[in-house]
């Protein structure tokens, strides 16, 4: 798993943890610490779990980031939502962002060899 994610204009520690994740007295498999710029995972579950997980903070890192009303009491349950639906298209489509940036790559590099050419002249 990655070990920092930007999340708007901070950048978030990821760290997997043995010990108990607990808020609320709830015992949870994440949390996000928007003061100290962590997100915690439990490191003892499979992958999967982990990456759905990490979606999971990271959303909430984005709604508190844009100022997204979710409407509180259910926020935690449309976080899940979202979460998983962006977790399981991303993980299905895993060329949905290479293509893009592949082509950004392949751009990049014909103006910088157009650039290259009017410099010699
Ligand atoms: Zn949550």
């Amino acid at each position: 798993m990655l070990d920092k994610v930007r999340i708007g204009i901070y950048e978030y520690a990821v760290i997997e943890s043995s010990e108990p994740i607990i808020l609320d007295k709830v015992l949870c498999k994440g949390l996000i610490d928007y003061d100290n710029l962590t997100i915690t995972i439990k490191k003892d579950m499979p992958e999967e779990k982990k990456h759905q997980t990490l979606w999971h903070e990271i959303m909430h890192g984005i709604v508190r980031d844009w100022g997204v009303n979710l409407d509180g009491d259910n926020e935690e349950s449309k976080i899940d939502w979202i979460a998983t639906g962006m977790c399981q298209v991303i993980k299905d489509n895993p060329n949905l962002f290479k293509e893009e940036h592949n082509a950004k790559e392949n751009n990049s590099t014909k103006n910088e060899s157009i650039n290259d050419g009017d410099g010699n002249r």
